[in-house]
This record gives C-alpha cells, structure tokens and sequence, in this order.
C-alpha cells in the first residue's frame, strides 16, 4: 500500500482519540533544529463532534492483535489493516512539517504484534525525529501498556506528551470489555512516568541543562458511557490519578457506538452531554479546590445535564449562599456560579481599594448574569433568590438558554425537589 492510502486509513483509525491537547510544552528550537514546540501556531482544530483534530495524528498501526469490544480497531471487526515503516512515518512527518501542514506530531498505535513490538516502533519513530530530523515540534506519543519501562523511559526523553490510556473506569469493566488489557499493566507505566517526570521537574531546577523528561506532562484517557460507573465513581479515579500518579489531564471520551457486541450498551448517540458536563466537573477538580466527593455523592452519583457542576452543588447548598464578595475568601468567591479564576482575583484586589458595589463589578468585569443569584454585597443579596433553588435552576436554564430535552436520555435530576 501506498504511504498516502496508509495515511488515508491509519489518520482514520486514530479519529476517536480524544487526548491531544498541545499545550505546557515549552520545547524550543534551536539552530539546527526544525519546528519548535512553543511558538505560536502549534494548531489546534475540532472535528464536529469535538474532538481536537490538531498534529499529525496518527496510528502506527491498526493491526491489533487484541479485541477490545469498543474499538473499531478490535481484531474482529472487519477493517482494512496497515502499518507504517518507522521511516516511512518519519518522512511523512517532516514532509508534512515543510509544507507547513502541521506543526508536531500525535502518536498512537493498535498493538502490533505485542506491546514491546508496538512501542519499540513507536520509539523509533521519535528517536529518528528528535536525533536525525532534529525535530523539535510538539509530539505527544501513546505508550502501550505492558511494554518494557526501558522503552516506556525513551518515550519520555523524546516526547513533549505522554499518555497511557487508562480506557475504563473500572478493573472489572476492563475484565470484561478489554480483557487482554489489565489495570495494572495500565497502571505500572503511569505511576513510572508520574514518578519520572517529578524527579526531572526537580533536577532541573538545580541543574536546568539536565534532560526533559516529558515536558508537558502526561495524560490520560477514559471512555464514558461504554460501561456502568457512574460520574462518581469516574471523578473519584481522576481525582486518584491526580493526585498519585503527577498527571495533568484526563481526556474522557464519549463512547461511540461503532460496533455491535453484546457486551456493549446500546446508545442511539454518543453520550457527549455527559462528556462535557465531565470535563466541567474535572476543571472544579483542578483549579477550584473541589473534590469529587462535594460534587457528587452516593445519593446523587450522575451530574445534572442541564446545568454546569459548579452551578448544580451551589443549588444543593444554599447554606453557604449568598457569598458577600466584600468580605468572602478567595477559595469560597471561587464557589460562586459564574465567578472564575480571573473575577476571584479582580475582586480580591478591587476591594481593597474600595467596596464593591454592582457598578464596580461592572467595570472591573464581572459578568453578572449567572453570579448574582449567588452573592450580596455588603450584607444585602444582589437577588434574593438564595434560598428559592428550584427558581433559579430555572432562571440558570433560561439565561444559558439552555433546550430542556436532550437527545441523550436524562439519567436524572440530581437536585432534589426541583421539578
Ligand atoms: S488495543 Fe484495544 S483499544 Fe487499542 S487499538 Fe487494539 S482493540 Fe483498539
């Protein structure tokens, strides 16, 4: 097969891979180097159903030796199968990267043969590109699990990104629909390159001409929606991966129903109100000092589709409402529905200077329209709805203008008394 037909087939197979985000890598280039990770333009494109498009991205290969029930790539499901040369896919790349098609590269493979098989290939390809092309654009690269740790440690020197997908949120639910997969083996690489990437953070900050090892991190994956967990139980493995294994992203991916198997859930559409409504809840996770278990509990273990995260635990604990953003904490103005990170800190510093009133807000860009059910200013609510729940979720649907009924069957409402 020509190399342009197994682009054709192999750019096709890794479609349904969510983690590509480029960001946090500050890799530069050089003189006699080619591309550069940090400049502006590393591009970053989404595909209709949301996923990011950006790179080159590609598969190694889409012979899988395994039979995961959900991929379309799954020995038994009847495609056609390719696999590059390591140097077929080196000049692809850099031919790409001249004619300014790209600007870095997103590698994954099927399992080939075997873990060690796939990756040493893998590896291949990005040594040749970092040591002979000198190429110094982005790359983000798949490690297989159940592959060496020696390979697994190459794949850090050479790669901005790594990621070992951590597919389903549950040993069992790997048991079952990927069982030639085992946690452990998904498990063992991650905890290695959580622990790698640590250590080369600190040595270089007392040496900062010692190696990168993965710059930009490592990431993960999860499919929603192919399995039984509920978002709890989800969130609380993100929250665990987090926190032991140095990661800075899970990607959750909204199953796509591609192949019929007995096993599988049937879904007329891929759950991605679910999905993003995940990601809002992961954000709370990283950068608002939520955890899990506030978010949801064993009593409401689904997020409310029609309303973000944040928006729905502020419901459920009108106790802590009104927030009088002359006088809260910064970590509780970050509580408040339509307050972020930036307004938290405005406000912070403007009312040092003066109280806040509705004008001031105003001016120092506050946007109003979902935060003032939630705060006073100086002792007198800004509505005074706080303890009227069910009226604001309304009003929220109504300002977000937000349809009712989704495509997606709703799982539940998960504030009581609101319907
Ligand atoms: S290992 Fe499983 S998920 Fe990965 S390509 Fe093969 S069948 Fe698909």
């Amino acid at each position: 097969m020509e190399t342009l037909e197994k682009l054709e087939v192999l750019a096709g197979s890794a479609r349904y891979d969510a983690s590509c985000a480029s960001s946090g890598s500050t890799r530069s280039g050089g003189k006699a180097s080619l591309g550069h990770a940090s400049q502006g333009g590393i591009c970053h494109s989404w595909s209709d159903d949301g996923r990011c498009i950006s790179l080159l991205k590609v598969l190694l290969s889409n012979d899988c030796s395994y039979d995961c029930a959900y991929c379309v790539n799954r020995r038994s499901n009847p495609v056609q199968r390719t696999s590059f040369e390591v140097q077929e896919l080196v000049d692809l790349t850099i031919s790409f990267y001249r004619r300014n098609y790209i600007e870095g590269l997103f590698l994954s493979s099927a399992v080939l043969k075997n873990p060690d098989h796939t990756m040493e290939r893998l590896v291949g390809v990005v040594r040749k590109l970092r040591q002979e092309e000198r190429f110094a654009g982005y790359i983000h690269m798949k490690v297989i699990p159940g592959s060496s740790q020696e390979l697994v440690g190459e794949a850090g020197l050479f790669a901005d990104r790594v990621s070992v997908n951590i597919e389903l949120p549950s040993g069992s639910s790997l048991n079952l629909l990927a069982p030639q997969k085992d946690k452990q083996a998904i498990l063992t690489p991650m905890a290695f390159l959580g622990e790698t990437i640590g250590n080369s953070l600190m040595e270089r900050r007392k040496n900062p001409k010692a190696p990168r090892f993965s710059p930009a991190g490592q990431s993960t994956q999860m499919i929603i929606g192919a399995s039984p967990e509920s978002d709890l139980q989800i969130l609380r493995l993100s929250q665990g991966l987090y926190r032991t294994m140095n990661l800075k992203r899970v990607y959750y991916s909204a199953f796509v129903p591609l192949t019929s198997d007995n096993r599988l859930p049937v879904l007329v559409t891929p759950p991605l109100q679910r999905e993003h409504r995940l990601y809002q809840a992961d954000w709370l996770l990283r950068n608002y000092g939520f955890n899990a278990e506030e978010i949801l509990s064993d009593d409401y273990p689904f997020l409310e589709e029609r309303i973000d995260p944040k928006a729905a635990w502020a419901l459920r604990h009108p106790e802590f409402f009104p927030v009088d953003l002359n006088r809260a904490e910064y970590a509780m103005l970050l509580r408040v529905p339509g307050i972020g990170v930036t307004s938290a800190r405005r406000i912070v510093s403007a009312r040092r200077f003066a109280v806040l009133t509705p004008e001031g807000l105003k001016k120092i860009g506050v946007v109003m329209k979902r935060a003032r059910f939630f705060i006073a200013l100086s002792g007198r609510s800004v509505e005074k709805l706080h303890d009227r729940p069910s009226l604001i979720f309304r009003k929220l649907l109504a300002a977000e203008n937000q349809p009712q009924k989704t495509t997606i069957k709703q799982r539940q409402l998960t504030l009581p008394g609101l319907e």
